[in-house]
């Protein structure tokens, strides 16, 4: 049963099970950007005079992400801008609801936003993608290739040290949870809070929601008035992440603080030991002979996407 904020005496909206605290709405937000805070200084992932790019969908996460950064960018002293992509889905007005909310926060806050049209900027958009004949990749997974090249490049071209996204605990977890069943070490090598720059034209990558869970940042968007785009892109099945999500939820109701613990030890304990065997292992990156970003192959799978598109055309 909720009680009394621990931090005011006013009647509590949420309980935080695994901090043993009962807040009202003021103070659970506040501890929400405090919680985020503290990932960013566990893991190191902002210090005072970085540029940081955050990648934002108008979904929930990036959205509650965009207003926390905004309110720790004078605290811990990074610049703060923001990128979108309108991807050209246009069933439901997906894309184009997305960059409307974007642009709306955005806005508000007085933070950047660099605008990348996909039709515009690189001549083809995920409907033509889905409707290709000739591109053989889940369209989800082609969409991730796209997401991430565009994003690096981007946050290359306005000069920032990192690019963040708005991976909460809850994709975390159930990732890692699937990568150990899987034993994919190349996979587990490559997840955790920073993914450090590997050469030139790289930008590290760094998800400060990292120990958040979604339940936190629906209702800190809930209790800010923030409203995100609720619909869910039409493409997405989501099946197997939803039901991982259910496993750890359901391991998190047992063992309260599980989910935080999954994470943690494994960067902690897990991590160091799989990458210094994978540094000895690792693929050169080189750069693409197409575009000229980072690649493991001669051609990047950017690049290859966008040619099996264009043979449509
Ligand atoms: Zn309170
Ligand atoms: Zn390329």
């Amino acid at each position: 049963m909720l009680k009394q904020c621990k931090l005011c005496g006013e009647p509590a909206s949420v309980r935080v099970p695994y901090a043993r605290l009962s807040l009202c709405p003021k103070h659970f937000t506040e501890y929400v950007e405090r919680h985020v805070r503290n990932t960013i200084k566990r893991y190191k992932l902002i210090k005072s005079g970085d540029r940081v790019v955050l990648a934002i969908s108008g979904g929930k996460d990036s959205l509650a992400l965009l207003h926390i950064l905004n309110n720790l960018r004078g605290e811990v002293g990074f610049e703060l801008s923001a990128l979108n992509i309108d991807l050209g889905i246009r069933k439901d007005d997906y894309s184009l609801k997305a960059v409307q909310i974007s642009e709306k926060y955005c806005r508000e806050l007085g933070v950047e936003l660099a605008k990348v049209d996909m039709k515009r900027d690189f001549g083809f958009t995920i409907d033509e993608v889905f409707s290709s004949n000739h591109v053989r990749r889940p369209i989800c997974s082609s969409c991730g290739v796209i997401k991430r090249y565009v994003t690096n490049k981007v946050a290359v071209e306005l000069g920032a040290n990192s690019l963040a996204t708005g991976h909460n605990l809850d994709d975390e977890s159930a990732v890692l949870l699937s990568n150990y069943v899987k034993a994919d070490i190349d996979l587990l090598v490559r997840s955790g809070p920073m993914l450090p720059s590997r050469g030139e034209r790289m930008v590290s990558r760094i998800k400060p929601l990292y120990e958040t869970s979604e339940k936190e940042t629906t209702l800190y968007n809930f209790f800010k008035g923030i409203q995100h785009l609720e619909q869910k892109c039409p493409y997405a099945s989501g099946a197997s992440t939803l039901r991982l999500k259910e496993v750890v939820n359901a391991l998190e109701e047992e063992w309260v603080g599980s989910k935080i613990a999954l994470v943690r030890s494994f960067n902690k304990k897990i991590k160091p030991i799989l990458a210094e065997h994978y540094s000895k292992n690792s693929k050169d990156i080189d750069l693409c002979e197409a575009c000229g970003y980072p690649t493991s192959t001669k051609i990047c799978s950017f690049c290859r996407l966008k040619k099996s598109v264009s043979k449509n055309c």
